[in-house]
């Protein structure tokens, strides 16, 4: 059996043409593959904004950005995501502080981020970026309630969640990401994520005010819209009114993009068809298997185990490359530095004992998935 990675990208020839034919264009960059892919991404997730940026790690940092996070900004985050979810707000000198997560979604526990709210000062946090973790999606009418009533901003870290959806009070199905109840939410496009650019990333939002302030901020602050000009001394005549950067996608990815966002839907479906059936092949066995949810994206699928070392040492002499989501980031030399310990936040660190993320993208097929379930189920029968 080759190997067999944790998650991998799907390139076909409709892909590797898009991205030929915007190469043999006039534009490699801020050109009109950008519109289209904000266009279509926006329609896709049902936001009425979306802006195309360098990856999802500069996404981030628009967002607290054009949310003003500063010096003294304190900011609420969970400890199970990639460290750039927190280390966007450290970007702008901001403080993350961490709640513990669910034992069974493994999301953000809305109450413990209450009881860390109301241990402050009453204005004390401005803000919160729950993360739809491994796909799972985020209950943010519940977050949107507790915004309100504390005055807060939400960013949705969607990273792992385009195409999954919740359920709201109204029996409406809100798309992870279409802002209806955060601010603003990012997602990402590398390799591993559902939809692939080699390196890029997307905000989308239904505010605009602050998709004027991103578009600005993802071009080093420069406008040359004659609306919003100061002064006018010609054609050539551009302004840089804030410090921008240049978080810029270029037109050949998001031609790669519009490809792949064609058959997100595809490989949704594929991710469900795969979880289910690991789900079924796993019942009755002592691994904990995700906790179901019609609207799961399926980024990942995190099994837990009793000695994670040993089945992940053995699925490696397999050929299989499964991984860990992730080392809880306030477990980092750098957050540790900033005064978080070991034991912290129990319930993440009991998590991080025992989790494993097994293989899970489209293109994995089924001789390969039931290799995969043959060598876990030989290794429960063993050990
Ligand atoms: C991948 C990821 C990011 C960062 O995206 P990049 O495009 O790699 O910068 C941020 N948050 C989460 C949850 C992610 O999975």
């Amino acid at each position: 059996m080759k190997a067999i990675p944790y998650g991998r990208q799907h390139i076909n020839q409709e892909d590797i043409d898009a991205v030929v034919e915007v190469l043999k264009s006039d534009y490699l960059t801020q050109g009109p593959k950008i519109e289209e892919l904000e266009k279509k991404f926006a329609q896709y997730i049902g936001s009425s904004y979306a802006l195309a940026v360098s990856n999802g790690t500069a996404a981030l940092h628009l967002c607290t950005l054009a949310l003003n996070v500063s010096k003294g900004s304190n900011v609420i985050t969970t400890p199970l995501t990639f460290v750039a979810s927190a280390n966007c707000v450290e970007y702008c000198g901001g403080n993350v502080y961490f709640a513990d997560i669910d034992p069974d979604t493994y999301l953000l526990d809305i109450n413990k981020v209450k009881a860390l709210i109301e241990s402050k000062p009453k204005g004390f946090f401005s803000g919160i970026i729950p993360v739809d973790f491994a796909g799972y999606p985020v209950d943010l009418e519940q977050y949107r309630q507790l915004a309100k009533e504390h005055n807060l901003w939400i960013v949705e870290d969607a990273c792992h969640a385009p195409g999954g959806y919740f359920t709201d009070s109204t029996a409406t199905q809100q798309w992870c990401g279409n802002s209806k109840f955060a601010d603003l939410a990012i997602f990402s496009f590398h390799p591993v994520k559902h939809i692939a650019t080699g390196e890029g990333g997307m905000i989308t939002t239904n505010n605009e005010e602050l998709y004027k302030k991103l578009l600005l901020l993802r071009t080093h602050g420069i406008t040359k819209n004659a609306d919003l000009l100061i002064e006018n001394h010609g054609g050539w005549y551009y302004e840089m009114q804030e410090l921008g950067y240049n978080y810029r996608l270029t037109d050949f990815q998001a031609a790669l993009g519009i490809s792949q966002l064609a058959r997100a839907d595809k490989g949704l479906q594929r991710r469900k068809e795969i979880a289910r059936k690991y789900d079924e092949a796993f019942q009755g066995t002592s691994l904990k298997t995700p906790k179901p949810h019609p609207g799961h994206a399926y980024h990942l699928y995190v099994i837990q185990v009793e000695n994670r070392l040993v089945l992940y040492n053995h699925l490696r002499n397999k050929n299989i490359f499964a991984q860990v989501h992730y080392i809880p980031v306030h477990l980092q030399p750098f957050y540790k530095q900033k005064g978080h310990t070991a034991n912290e936040f129990p319930i993440v660190e009991e998590y991080y004992k025992h989790c494993l993320s097994i293989p899970m993208y489209p293109t994995l097929t089924d001789d390969e998935q039931q290799y995969i379930i043959d060598t876990i189920n030989n290794y429960l029968a063993t050990y």
